[in-house]
């Protein structure tokens, strides 16, 4: 430590929140550099080279070949798949001297599909499994947490390549265990979530999220079966279509309730409809967007709203707007807008809006409200969307018992992409009867640098990181309170044991700030060379469980595995 380039401090760092941003920070592994960008010093590099070794060693065992493309890519192949247009201003877009447009790459779909094309024209090349670990640019509408969400960040993306989608499955399946041994030997705490697959096109899709209070995705999770699926991809179990045994849709004077719940009081207080016990539950809100510049109307039980994050996956790759231009459509009454009304525009509605439903909703006229509206009857929605907001008890679509709502880290995302970059560069092969056979792809990724960070999250203290053995910097940190040349002595044979050692040789500092370091820093084992050593015992302490023992010199190394 006395050669090492670590600086410790005591303070957290100003606006840093994430307890991986503060203690990665404080405990010296990396410094800011700009917003999104990260310096790895010394201590750090040893805990990112683990991670990636990691996943290297399972990514080869999968059979995946290691390439490396270079970030800075040129415009076209992305102008060709249509992601330079639907990544929009989350990529970084450069200009050469002559005028050409690149990028820097968000990730290589493109110019993957675009090598195994080029090199691989029989049949007999396939299946083909390549993977990178490689820089990676997002120009982020909001960087996070430190590494959690940079704007560079170092991703190990795979791609395969099959002629047949049992094929695919396969490769896909593969992933998928290997992405569990992954982030079994980091020692993270995950559930694989169904997912919508986004910008990569193409449609099954996991995500592997880490469970931490500042992740920030929300997947719900079935305490009874296991189920898992993140907020985008939840499906709403629809109740089964009810009788049309409704009275007639009767309009009523309802002035000044633009909210629901002023709705819903006015309609209690004079025994709306014979009844007392009307609730937001009851009452059909309309909410008017805009998609791609088309109006879309959804409609949503009253006491939820319209989540635009579900709208956008669901209509991906549409862009969706709230519409805000009611004085340009008369027909629109804003607050008072109900699906029985002859207004113009696509009608889409919760699954849980079914045949033979009544819902009290606006009669397209200011201050009146209809009662009565019959889904099938009175009006005739053009289909269901998953727009609703979901909340935690809300019914398991596979079990029916209500699911838990958590947090987590996006650590990586599997996807069967099918043919969309096989369609988009023509990509077909000769197969064994000479006619040609389109290829079927996949990609998959780890955020490497994520990982880093999660692996903080899960694994930290009051005091300090707490690092898994498998990713530590170092297996153990030697604190030597009086004797600095013994201390090296125990080093050097712990190293020929194959033990990786931090000795805390920084001369004239007290017992209480080398003990302090040593938590902050989170080696998986602190050893004490403290007054017992003197009779040939160290105390070795387990930074994990607090454990302290004694244990003889001579049997240190055979103690620390
Ligand atoms: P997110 O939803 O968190 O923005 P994404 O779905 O856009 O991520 P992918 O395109 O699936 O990410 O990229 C694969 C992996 O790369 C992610 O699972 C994640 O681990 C990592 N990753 C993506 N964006 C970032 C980022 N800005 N910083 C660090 N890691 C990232
Ligand atoms: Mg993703």
């Amino acid at each position: 430590m006395s050669r090492l380039l670590v600086r410790t401090l005591r303070e957290d760092p100003a606006s840093a929140e994430a307890p991986s941003h503060r203690l990665l920070t404080r405990a010296g592994y990396i410094r800011r550099v700009a917003p999104g960008g990260y310096l790895w010093l010394p201590l750090g590099k040893l805990v990112l080279d683990q991670v990636t070794r990691i996943v290297r060693e399972e990514m080869v065992a999968l059979g995946g070949q290691e390439v490396s493309f270079p970030a800075l890519l040129p415009r076209e192949p992305f102008q060709r798949s249509g992601r330079w247009d639907e990544y929009g201003e989350d990529i970084f877009r450069l200009t050469d001297r002559r005028g050409t447009g690149y990028l820097l790459a968000p990730t290589h779909e493109e110019l993957f599909a675009l090598l195994a094309r080029d090199l691989c024209g029989s049949y007999r090349d396939y299946p083909l499994i390549l993977f990178q670990i490689q820089t990676k640019y997002r120009d982020e509408a909001r960087p996070r947490g430190g590494l959690l969400r940079g704007r560079e960040f170092l991703m190990k993306d795979s791609y395969s390549f099959d002629l047949t989608e049992a094929g695919l499955e396969q490769a896909y399946a593969a992933h998928r265990s290997a992405y569990r041994r992954v982030f079994d030997r980091f020692g993270l705490r995950y559930t694989a979530v169904a997912a919508m697959s986004g910008p990569m096109g193409g449609s099954v899709s996991e995500e592997f999220l880490a469970e931490t209070p500042f992740g920030e995705d929300r997947f719900v999770g079935c305490p009874a079966c296991g189920y898992a699926a993140n907020v985008e991809a939840v499906t709403t179990p629809s109740p089964a279509p009810a009788a049309h045994d409704h009275p007639p849709l009767q309009v009523l004077d309802t002035p000044d309730t633009p909210t629901i719940d002023s709705l819903v009081a006015l309609l209690n207080a004079t025994g709306a409809g014979g009844r007392t016990d009307w609730a937001a539950a009851d009452t059909l809100k309309n909410v008017v967007l805009t998609v791609d510049g088309e109006l879309l109307v959804i409609g949503v039980p009253g006491d939820r709203e319209v989540d635009l994050k579900r709208v956008e996956a669901a209509l991906f790759p549409a862009r969706v707007a709230i519409f805000d231009d009611f004085a340009s459509r008369p027909d629109l009454v804003l607050g008072y807008l109900g699906p029985q009304g002859t207004w113009k525009a696509r009608y889409l509605v919760d699954p849980r809006v079914v045949d033979g439903t009544a819902w009290v909703t606006g009669a397209n006229e200011a201050g009146r409200h209809a009662v009565n509206v019959v889904c099938g009857r009175d009006f005739a929605p053009e289909g269901t969307i998953e727009a609703a907001t979901v909340r935690a008890g809300d019914p398991c679509p596979r079990c029916g018992t209500g699911v838990e709502l958590r947090r987590g880290v996006e650590v990586g995302h599997i996807f069967q992409l099918g043919r969309k970059y096989a369609d988009a560069f023509e990509h077909d092969v000769a197969g064994p009867d000479g006619r040609p056979v389109r290829l079927s792809m996949g990609s998959y990724g780890i955020g490497l640098t994520r990982v880093v960070a999660t692996i903080v999250e899960q694994h930290h203290d009051e005091r300090g990181l707490v690092w898994p053995a498998s990713v530590a910097p170092a297996h153990v940190h030697l604190v030597p309170l009086r004797d600095v040349d013994a201390a090296l002595e125990i080093a050097a044979g712990l190293d020929e044991a194959g033990v990786r050692v931090l000795v805390d040789d920084r001369p004239g500092l007290s017992a209480g700030v080398r003990l302090t370091d040593a938590e902050l820093l989170g080696m998986p084992y602190t050893v004490v060379l403290g007054r017992r050593f003197a009779d040939g015992y160290v105390e070795v302490r387990d930074r994990a469980t607090g454990d302290r023992r004694e244990v003889p010199v001579a049997e240190l190394a055979g103690s620390l595995v």
